[in-house]
């Protein structure tokens, strides 16, 4: 490991309860340039080698989350957050490299042990920021974490299970901040039904276009059980 301190940090707000992925689209020295430019930070970076660089003691607020909010976190997501950033060029679009995620699930085993991180609290920054931010990406591999121990997948017989099949109640109670119902079901995608989001090459498009506006998938039978069988998982 690597360490590359930065100054920007604060004091937490609160106990740390929550492992929070990204994913930038620059290797490790300009990702930590563009960091020092924007007054940004985060606990770990993790290079497409492989490479882990340490930017943030894990007890300190990193500045990688800005507003989040999951669950019962509203807004201060940084407060409660260990913030790791992943080298992906094409923005976690195409598969993360095996070696790179072999050392996240490393690194994770050992946040989750040490602050007894709930699996529900294990999420992307677009599952915090909706209608802001597309990391981790579609190809980051939530099913192969959560079959690693790492937070949680789902199974479709569940959806029987669910108390409701209403689309906003399903997202608010997995965890997501529903005001912008369109951001929050294309993050829900990006996380559990990758398949219905669509490959962008170009970059700084797929940045600035963080969901279609119209979408709404309400009549979308699989969706809406694939959200009540992940609201199962969320909530046993
Ligand atoms: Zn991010």
């Amino acid at each position: 490991m690597n360490f590359h301190p930065l100054p920007f940090y604060d004091e937490r707000q609160s106990p740390i309860d929550t492992l929070l992925y990204h994913c930038s689209a620059l290797h490790t020295e300009e990702m930590l340039n563009v960091l020092q430019q924007n007054h940004l930070s985060c606990h770990y970076i993790i290079d497409t080698d492989g490479k882990i660089t340490q930017v943030i003691p894990e007890e300190k607020r990193a500045w990688h989350g800005g507003l989040g909010s999951w669950r019962e976190i509203k807004n201060d997501i940084n407060s409660h957050s260990i913030g790791i950033e992943l080298t992906s060029l094409d923005m976690g679009q195409t598969p993360y490299s095996k070696i790179q995620i072999e050392k996240l699930i490393t690194l994770s085993k050992k946040i989750i042990q040490r602050y007894n991180i709930k699996p529900q609290n294990i999420i992307g920054h677009s599952d915090s920021a909706p209608t802001r931010k597309p990391d981790p990406g579609k190809a980051f591999p939530w099913e192969y974490l959560a079959k690693k121990g790492i937070g949680l997948w789902y199974d479709l017989n569940n959806s029987l299970n669910a108390p409701t099949t209403n689309l906003k109640k399903l997202l608010k109670g997995i965890g997501y901040e529903t005001k912008n119902f369109a951001a929050a079901q294309y993050a829900f995608a990006r996380h559990f039904m990758p398949e219905l989001v669509e490959f962008d090459n170009n970059i700084e498009h797929l940045i600035d276009q963080i969901y279609p506006e119209k979408i709404d998938f309400n009549k979308n039978e699989k969706f809406i059980n694939t959200a009540q069988a992940v609201y199962m998982s969320f909530n046993p």
